[in-house]
């Protein structure tokens, strides 16, 4: 058994504000989203109840990208060592994070497991690309990803085996297309983290951590509780760059040859990770409406003589409800009501309904919002369970929002940054935009780096290492 994975807790006991990678870990296990003990290093099962709200997550991508005419195909796990090459610099990075893969009887190890789409789907993007009515092509697959990650690894964040992950690819004849191609990749993040009640923190890549020959990269940040930041999907415009390595050519309408302009993305479970660090509290989960299995559940109170009478009016409401497309569950199992009210808050459902003998005399709903924690009494016929979710779906939202301003700061020197940092929030300064510069940041503590510039944002100031004049904003935090 793997050492990390020993501890098994039945009940959330850690404090997220004491100790938020032990609550973490806990809120993994006891909201049954998944078991750490398959014996893997940096691998687990997805339990049927998390790999439904990753699922849900999935289902708003889907729905996006096929409206937004991105073709869904499959691309094979295993990558012939002769299209992982064909990159050298891809290869020269991945080379010793990949798993190496042979048969039985095969002399070496002639495969690996796809670290990154590029390989497994440019070499394609050759065949299929000869002239400018092929482009653009826009495609898309959900798939794993693995690494052989030597760091810690931590469920959703670091994991060996990245799942339910998305990566959407395109080839463009020009490069405003790609530029264009890229604004939309990130109206579609934008979308997806507002349905999520989440705010991504965008900033632009470094150039010097972009990928040679490329344009650049804007990557999504989410700002964790403990201060961290975790790199949450990146948009990358990939200019001719990779064109050039994979033979990716069209013949113009003028008869004349040019690389494909290429754009490429891509996120998958660090998203739910997000929602879980951001929206969940000391009693478990708080999912958004949008990706919660159940959005409702019905817990009746009765006894054997109220049962039917309470069991009549649970079934209407129930029907009422699924009539709607809420998706709701009616807990009559055994278990104490004590054990389903702790179960039902564990698993953050937004709204939970109590109807006993009291609630049906009086034709009223015990209502319990997991946002607020907090239950009111509601007539039956004054029920509207579509305007409390969207109220929900506000208030996470909300409080995302707050959370993102209060933990960027601005710096003005380096004292003022080590305290940011210390205050586990994200420091803003201004940068001049050298490696030297960037270099020393990360001697500032193990972890933290300048990790991106604002994308829109720039004014006069003076670089808080060097002192020199710019107008460049930088974002400094400890990152994962
Ligand atoms: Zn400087």
């Amino acid at each position: 058994m793997n050492e990390e994975n020993i501890e098994l807790p039945k009940a959330l006991t850690a404090k997220k504000d004491e100790d938020f990678s032990k609550w973490y870990n806990q809120v993994l296990v006891v909201s049954d989203i998944l078991d750490k003990r398959f014996n893997v290093k940096g691998c687990f099962v997805w339990r049927n109840y998390g790999y439904e709200i990753m699922l849900n997550i999935k289902k708003i991508w889907d729905k996006m990208f096929k409206e937004q005419g991105y073709q869904e195909m499959y691309f094979p796990l295993l990558v012939p060592l002769e299209y992982a090459s064909m990159n050298d610099k891809w290869w020269n990075s991945f080379k010793d994070q990949a798993f190496y893969v042979k048969g039985l009887n095969e002399k070496k190890h002639n495969y690996i497991l796809r670290p990154t789409g590029e390989p497994a789907i440019y070499p394609m993007f050759s065949l299929w690309i000869r002239s400018y009515r092929d482009l653009p092509l826009r495609v898309y697959e959900t798939v794993s990803s693995f690494r052989y990650e030597t760091k810690h690894t931590r469920p959703l964040i670091r994991d060996r085996e990245i799942t339910v992950w998305h990566e959407i690819h395109t080839a463009h004849a020009t490069m405003e297309e790609s530029k264009a191609e890229i604004k939309n990749h990130m109206r579609m993040w934008d979308k997806l983290w507002k349905d999520l009640c989440l705010v991504p923190f965008k900033v632009n890549k470094p150039k010097e951590e972009c990928f040679p020959g490329s344009v650049g990269a804007v990557e999504y940040y989410s700002i964790m509780p403990s201060g961290k930041i975790m790199e949450n999907g990146s948009c990358n415009n990939l200019g001719q760059a990779y064109a050039k390595k994979f033979n990716i050519k069209f013949k113009k309408p003028d008869g004349t040859e040019d690389y494909a302009w290429m754009t490429c993305t891509g996120n998958g479970g660090r998203l739910l990770a997000a929602v879980i660090s951001v929206h969940g509290d000391d009693h478990g989960l708080v999912l958004p409406p949008k990706i919660a299995p159940y959005q409702v559940v019905i817990v009746p109170i009765f006894n054997n003589k109220t049962k039917s009478k309470v069991m009549k009016v649970v079934d209407s409401l129930f029907n009422d409800l699924k009539s709607k497309g809420i998706r709701v569950f009616v807990d009559d199992s055994d278990e104490s009501l004590g054990s389903k009210l702790y179960n039902w808050e564990i698993k953050g459902v937004p709204v939970r309904l109590e109807i006993g003998n009291r609630e049906v005399e009086k034709g009223e709903v015990t209502l319990f919002r997991r946002d607020l924690r907090e239950k009111t009494s509601v007539k039956i016929e004054d029920l509207n369970v579509e305007k409390v979710l969207k109220e929900i779906e506000e208030e996470l939202l909300s409080r995302a929002q707050k959370i993102f301003k209060e933990k960027i700061v601005e710096a003005k020197n380096i004292d003022e940054l080590k305290e940011v940092l210390k205050d586990k929030k994200v420091a803003k300064v201004h940068w001049c935009g050298s490696t030297e510069c960037s270099e020393k940041f990360k001697e500032i503590e193990d972890g933290v780096e300048l990790f991106g510039t604002d994308i829109e944002e720039e004014s006069e100031g003076k670089c808080v290492i060097c002192g020199k004049k710019t107008k460049t904003i930088g974002y400094v935090a400890n990152t994962y």
